[in-house]
């Protein structure tokens, strides 16, 4: 134990002396005091732990040095033991009202002295170390409530993190799916519905891998911020992967105001992002889900708008779709004929045939239009409709497309020198810059001169980034292909893409044909198409030419080129030299 300091006051040496010395042989530290005043000034300077104190002492006794001490000191912090004569019964009861905390009486025995001592000083000793104590707890009290506190807060951090997508700071999917269940619930109670929206962009995955993630990220905030816009604060939105984004919608629960607020949202994304400088048009395709028809529950709603808008995509870009029981459906076939696509041109399923165009002036074949055919084994012919759109989102087309290119090219080289060959370039293919490539290796093989090759690209692949569509085309353009605009009419702002791109010719859309001469507005368009196409020095073909009637009018009006079943249908390669040569003479006469 440390040293205990005792302060002994006595004004007779001896009784001093005797004290002193016998608690300091128990170890203590002894400081003696002769009078009461003596005694106050040790203390005001020096710290004790027990004060003994004699009650007989000349000017000042100890009552009064006693008063003085507790006036500064409490009884549990300094204890002050009375040292008494042995009668003095009234002194004692005096002393401990003035706030002593014991006694001894004189004759001092020691042991009963040191006994009296030891008690007082434990008992301080005690209370000290409960102080202590009370002030521990609280100081860890108070680390434990930071702590609490800083817990809740990076736990409240957390929380927001996992319901929320970093890039864009909208909902995930974890918080679009809690937020639907409780909509559903809400809904089922009220008889109130809500509509589901889901959407993706058209063509974001090659703006990623051309133009880099850095200005994909940038887009898919642009797209956040602006959905933030179109909804109320009601509504939930969320990112649901790389492209795709949900919302519900509680606001918009009939048809009419769930169409309204797409057509909103569709219109928001499709203005042009400004990045660094460039520009970038991106497009979205959305379903709409409504509760309780589409979905009882909150996961049958979500997938029922992706559904629709799998089904919106398929349309082409920048539309939208309700859900129809039917898109269950049609979604299992989907899947399953992209899983046979898979399979369809090593099991040699695949099939390209040739559909000639006629040059109006000479009304000779000028060339052939290659059209992939698929002979499923089960279902049948099927249409490249139905499939291009599949291999086109399974990552098929690029392979599919230089087979019939390699094939096409392969083909004409056997044909006359002036007859050229057609083949269609899906906008998938278009944005991926390999194509390029594909076309040089396509006629090294085949020797066919670039001169014989034209490539169909329909309007609406030029759609996103047209710049770069420019680019690619021109590139093609460099090496000698000729370039046709396809199912021109059926795209937007279409005449402002013919002044912009490097076009030699466009194919005017059957559905412009089929209804003439009937139609004004169809005879007013060619009339305006082939106006323009010959100011800009670029050829026209009709598509879908059925009967005479339609070959004179499309000739009339100024189309340089017929396609349809009334010059020939689609035939195999093996057919395509007879047909050129029993139409070596004009083909009315023939026919
Ligand atoms: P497209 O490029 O506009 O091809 C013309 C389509 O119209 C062909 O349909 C052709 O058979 C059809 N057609 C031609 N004349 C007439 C007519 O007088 N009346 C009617 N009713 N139809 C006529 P097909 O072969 O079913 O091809 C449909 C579309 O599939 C093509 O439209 C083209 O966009 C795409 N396609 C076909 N083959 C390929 C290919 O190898 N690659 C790519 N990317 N797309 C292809
Ligand atoms: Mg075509
Ligand atoms: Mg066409």
């Amino acid at each position: 134990m440390v040293n205990r300091k005792l302060l002994v006051v006595d004004d007779i040496e001896d009784n001093r002396a005797i004290l002193a010395r016998r608690f300091a042989r128990e170890g203590f530290g002894v400081v003696e005091a002769e009078n009461g005043p003596q005694a106050l000034e040790l203390i005001g300077r020096h710290r004790f732990d027990l004060v003994l104190l004699d009650i007989m002492m000349p000017d000042m006794d100890g009552f009064e040095v006693l008063e003085r001490i507790r006036k500064r000191h409490a009884s549990s912090e300094l204890p002050v033991v009375m040292v008494t004569a042995k009668t003095g019964t009234a002194d004692v009861v005096r002393a401990l009202e003035l706030g002593a905390n014991d006694y001894i009486t004189k004759p001092v025995d020691f042991p009963i002295a040191l006994a009296r001592v030891e008690i007082h000083l434990a008992r301080k000793k005690a209370e000290e170390d409960l102080q202590q104590a009370h002030a521990d707890l609280q100081a860890r009290v108070h680390q434990l409530e930071e702590a609490i506190e800083e817990r809740n807060r990076s736990n409240a951090r957390i929380e927001h993190m996992s319901r929320h997508d970093d890039l864009t700071g909208i909902g995930n999917r974890v918080l679009l799916n809690d937020q639907l269940e409780r909509a559903v619930r809400r809904v089922q109670a009220s008889n109130d519905k809500i509509a589901v929206l889901c959407f993706d962009l058209n063509g974001f995955k090659s703006i990623n891998e051309t133009d880099g993630h850095a200005v994909g990220d940038q887009i898919l905030k642009g797209v956040g911020a602006r959905l933030r816009g179109c909804v109320s604060d009601r509504d939930t939105i969320a990112r649901l992967g790389a492209d795709k984004f949900a919302i519900i919608a509680t606001e918009a629960a009939s048809p009419q105001a769930a169409a309204s607020l797409c057509d909103r949202i569709l219109q928001t994304i499709a203005a042009p992002f400004e990045i660094s400088g460039m520009q970038f048009h991106v497009t979205g395709s959305a379903g709409i889900s409504l509760s309780p028809n589409d979905g009882t529950d909150g996961n049958e709603l979500l997938k029922s708008a992706e559904l629709a808008m799998a089904g919106a995509k398929s349309e082409g870009a920048n539309g939208f779709q309700f859900f129809r029981p039917e898109m269950n459906v049609e979604a299992r076939t989907r899947r399953s004929l992209a899983v046979d696509l898979r399979k369809a041109l090593s099991a040699g399923e695949l099939e390209v045939v040739y559909q000639p165009l006629l040059k109006l002036r000479s009304m000779q074949i000028s060339s052939f239009e290659a059209l992939l055919r698929w002979n499923h084994p089960d279902k049948g012919p099927i249409s490249p409709a139905d499939f291009i759109p599949i291999a086109e989102e399974t990552n098929q087309i690029a392979l599919l497309g230089d087979w019939v290119l390699r094939q096409a090219c392969e083909a004409a080289s056997g044909w006359p020198r002036d007859v050229k060959v057609a083949v269609n370039v899906s906008a998938v293919q278009l944005r991926q810059s390999a194509i390029a490539e594909s076309v040089v290796r396509a006629l090294s093989a085949s020797q066919l001169p670039a001169s014989r090759l034209e490539l169909e690209i329909t309007e609406t692949a030029l759609i996103g980034n047209e710049d770069r569509a420019a680019a690619t085309l021109r590139e093609l353009r460099a090496l000698g292909v000729r370039i046709s605009m396809d199912d021109f009419g059926t795209g937007y702002s279409s005449l402002s893409h013919l002044r912009a791109l490097p076009f030699d010719k466009i194919k005017i859309d059957r559905s412009f044909i089929k209804d003439l001469p009937s139609s004004s507005d169809s005879m007013a368009i060619l009339r305006s198409v082939t106006g323009l196409a010959s100011s800009l020095n670029v050829e026209t073909t009709a598509e879908g030419v059925e009967t005479e009637e339609q070959l004179d009018l499309i000739k009339s009006e100024g189309c340089t080129e017929a396609q349809g079943f009334l010059i020939g249908r689609p035939t195999p390669n093996a057919d395509v030299l007879k047909l050129i040569s029993r139409n070596t003479a004009p083909l009315r006469k023939t026919a």
